[in-house]
């Protein structure tokens, strides 16, 4: 080892702690981490909140929402669910991961310096019996938090849920959508319903919240593609999981900003996109689906898109023994909120 280089690393990081980077970034970041000295809380102790995002309770009590750019927000709802159910607890398992952020490494970016985020609780919900009503609820309540200025990044819940946010989300004119997931979910009615987590995105569009033309479907594989022509009779673009992988993400990023184009667009991440082998933790799991790394690789294709909203959903602790689901999920979330915090600015740490 060169001598003269050991003495200046000694000189330098003998007594150093964590914020004296030459990478200004590193260093914005670090005066965030450290803000209080060189001790901060511990990434496992304290209440378990979305990202470790401060929390408010009552999101819609009067000013509880100034300052805040973006929320997060549980939906704790699997009544429409086809198969094995447990969804409900995808928000409780998302938030006791720890240590997710401060900073993308890929982006460069570190939302903590440009916007504020908080986890503002779950929707509430009276009725625990009825599918129909949580959706209306849903929708109320996003369509509040829309109102009060903030962008939604929600946690299901099963996928029915993006129904009613894209609802309230979508009522001033139409998004688009980057949908990723092992199925379309553009099925019809079954066994008398058109709500469940099988069909949000034909209601959407038939509703006129959801442009088909800028819709692109990614990870698409399974036995139940018989079901979902509405996406292509629609105008959607669907790239299944074998073409995505041979393809290659910059490719379907490629194509998936294409396709939305200009104008604002929902990001609804179906984690069963992922295959099983990564996230067992779903109610409706399909084998041969995409790896975390390339579903990262994927949403980071997509920066600079204007990102009205995005969600997580089908995360069911309940199958995820070694919690790598929710672990996953996490840092898609995490990754969701990346995308949105490219178009704030960067501000002094
Ligand atoms: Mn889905
Ligand atoms: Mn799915």
């Amino acid at each position: 080892m060169d001598k003269k280089r050991l003495e200046m690393l000694r000189a330098r990081y003998a007594g150093s702690g964590g914020n004296d980077a030459d990478n200004p970034l590193f260093n914005a970041v670090a005066s965030v981490q450290f803000r209080h000295g060189d001790r901060r809380s511990w990434p496992f102790a304290g209440v378990a909140t979305f990202m470790g995002l401060p929390h408010i309770a009552n999101p819609l009590a009067t000013g509880a929402l100034a300052g805040v750019d973006v929320a997060v927000i549980g939906v704790p709802m699997d009544l429409g669910v086809t198969n094995r159910a447990g969804a409900r607890l995808g928000p409780r398992a998302v938030r006791a991961i720890e240590r997710i952020g401060p900073m993308d490494h890929v982006l460069g970016i570190a939302p903590g310096l440009r916007l504020s985020a908080a986890d503002v609780g779950d929707v509430p919900m009276d009725s625990r019996f009825d599918l129909a009503r949580c959706h209306a609820e849903i929708e109320a309540h996003f369509r509040a938090l829309h109102a009060a200025g903030v962008r939604t990044l929600a946690v299901g819940g099963d996928h029915s849920i993006s129904y009613p946010i894209l609802r309230a989300l979508g009522r001033d004119r139409p998004l688009g959508l980057v949908h990723i997931d092992a199925h379309c979910d553009t099925g019809g009615i079954f066994e008398g319903s058109k709500f469940h987590h099988g069909g949000p995105f034909r209601q959407a569009v038939l509703d006129g919240v959801l442009d088909p033309e800028r819709t692109i479907q990614i990870g698409i594989r399974g036995g139940a593609e018989y079901l979902w022509e509405f996406s292509t009779v629609s105008g959607m673009t669907v790239i299944h999981a074998e073409t995505a992988v041979s393809m290659g993400m910059e490719a379907v990023a490629a194509e998936a900003r294409r396709v939305v184009g200009q104008g604002p667009v929902y990001i609804s991440f179906d984690i069963d996109s992922i295959d099983p082998g990564f996230a067992p933790g779903t109610g409706t799991p399909e084998v041969g689906g995409l790896a975390p790394r390339e579903v990262l690789a994927l949403l980071r294709g997509l920066v600079g898109l204007d990102i009205a909203g995005a969600d997580v959903v089908e995360v069911a602790p309940q199958y995820d023994a070694t919690s790598n689901t929710a672990h996953v999920a996490a840092q898609v979330l995490f990754t969701e909120l990346c995308l949105m915090a490219a178009s704030w600015p960067e501000r002094a740490g």
